[in-house]
């Protein structure tokens, strides 16, 4: 009777845990309709955020990049990337149409966790001594004429409000970033000031978001390059619009008649998102409450949170993992986006992978097979629903642009140039995500849209556009 009675009690935690599973599964729901929903939500968001400042939920970011890279740039320039967990610095030699890019280096350096919530100063001081150090590799051959000072692109992957192509304020941070007074302040004057302070003489000659540092960098290879996304850390997308199509724009109207859009569609939110209750809580427990809600759907920061926050309901409610909740998985973030990606791939016949990683991660041992595979199916619908809704968010910006139909004898071909270390190395996601657009623009559609990914872009892109936006070039041109 004992042993009976033990499997009843364990039949009916099992149906417990299905139960929330298939109530995960439910919530999470994207079909097609829903997406279409999403996409247009999108692009009336776009419209918002582009007739006047602060009209929407999307920044629509002015980038003041007014042209792309052509391919004709030439000289030495540096880059510095920052926006994640590492940061990178680059020097770059172009060489102009027939050589392009003759020498490449560049460096990573983890940012200290404790920089990320620390003050302006010690991180900008950090950055500049990192970039200084890396200056001082520059070899004899490199070095640009004597009296002319080093010139830099700077990629901040943050929202800037910017107010030249050289020039902006912090809007808020993301990602994990707090530093309270850099908020307000202008990057650039920062970053320089921390240079001063280490000795380095360099001069920054454009400020530009990840997103769009990756669609210059996509441009200088590709003349059909119209917008990037970057899914990483964060996530985001940058596009090219027509000046005439911008509203809110008063100043002086480019020769190309165009203009990069930063927009920062990280914080877009619509009652047509499939939030669900984990959803709410990350949110509610974040560095940034009710901000970044699409991101913290998608990127690579929040997914393997979100699996975290399931397992643990299950161990909670359903005891799951045995009679007590495991001390680890109660630990916010443990459970990185990597280590799901990596379970998520397990094609062990016994999901080895699973179970180490649960063993080595969460301090979760004994499981059965049935059990990780239920894991598996989680990660699953948590990084499918991640990937559907990214596709959602690029078809709103072909809407935007018209360039989700064909114009009748038209074959315009549409390339999104993608970066990002979720869309880089998270097969799945990136399978389901080129699956799902083809889905929702359909199969004719579909063979004029191209997604390249675009490695490196943003710190190239950057070089780039400290290029062509070189006040020694303006000099030349007088
Ligand atoms: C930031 C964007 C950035 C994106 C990808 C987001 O959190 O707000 O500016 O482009 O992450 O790095
Ligand atoms: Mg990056």
């Amino acid at each position: 009777a004992v042993v009976v009675r033990q499997r009843m009690k364990s039949s009916r935690k099992w149906a417990r845990a299905m139960a929330i599973v298939k109530e995960l599964d439910d919530k999470c729901g994207t079909p097609l309709g829903k997406l279409r929903q999403v996409a247009d939500a999108m692009t009336v968001e776009m419209h918002a955020g582009l007739a006047s400042e602060g009209g929407s939920k999307l920044k629509m970011i002015i980038s003041y990049v007014d042209n792309l890279p052509t391919g004709d740039e030439k000289g030495l320039f540096y880059a510095l990337d920052l926006g994640g967990t590492n940061f990178r610095v680059l020097r770059v030699k172009l060489g102009g149409r027939e050589k392009r890019v003759v020498k490449q280096e560049f460096e990573e350096v983890s940012t200290p966790p404790e920089l990320m919530t620390g003050t302006s100063a010690q991180l900008f001081d950090y950055i500049a001594e990192a970039l200084a150090k890396f200056v001082a590799t520059e070899s004899e051959d490199l070095h640009p004429e004597p009296n002319k000072q080093r010139e830099l692109g700077f990629t901040f992957s943050f929202p800037v409000k910017q107010t030249s192509i050289a020039s902006g304020t912090l809007i808020r941070w993301t990602k994990g970033f707090n530093i309270e007074d850099a908020v307000g302040k202008d990057v650039v004057q920062e970053l320089t000031k921390a240079m001063h302070r280490k000795g380095l003489d360099m001069c920054v000659t454009a400020l530009v978001n990840d997103t769009v540092g990756t669609l210059a960098g996509g441009r200088y290879y590709h003349p059909d390059v119209i917008a990037s996304v970057i899914l990483g850390t964060g996530t985001n997308a940058a596009y090219v619009e027509r000046t005439s199509a911008i509203p809110k724009w008063h100043g002086p109207l480019p020769k190309s008649g165009e203009m990069v859009i930063n927009m920062e569609w990280g914080n877009f939110r619509s009652s047509h998102l499939p939030l669900t209750e984990y959803d709410i809580a990350l949110d509610e427990e974040s560095l940034n409450p009710g901000e970044q809600i699409y991101e913290k759907m998608i990127s690579g920061m929040y997914l393997g949170e979100i699996v975290r926050r399931v397992l643990c309901k299950m161990a909670e409610e359903a005891s799951f993992f045995g009679d007590t909740v495991p001390p680890k998985l109660k630990t916010r973030f443990v459970l990185r986006t990597p280590d799901m990606s990596a379970m998520h791939h397990d094609t062990s016949p016994d999901l080895k992978v699973v179970a180490t990683k649960l063993k080595d991660v969460l301090g979760i041992t004994n499981t059965s097979l049935k059990m990780r595979k239920v894991i598996v199916e989680i990660c699953d619908i948590v990084a499918s629903r991640a990937a559907c809704l990214a596709a959602a968010g690029i078809l709103g910006i072909l809407k935007k642009l018209g360039r989700d139909t064909l114009k009748q004898g038209e074959k315009q071909k549409s390339v999104i140039a993608l970066d990002g270390g979720l869309y880089e190395h998270y097969a799945k996601f990136r399978d389901c995500l080129e699956f799902t657009l083809k889905e929702l623009v359909g199969d004719e559609v579909a063979e004029t849209i191209m997604m390249e990914h675009s490695m490196d872009g943003s710190g190239i892109g950057a070089a780039l556009l400290a290029a062509s936006h070189s006040p020694y070039l303006q000099e030349e041109d007088e």
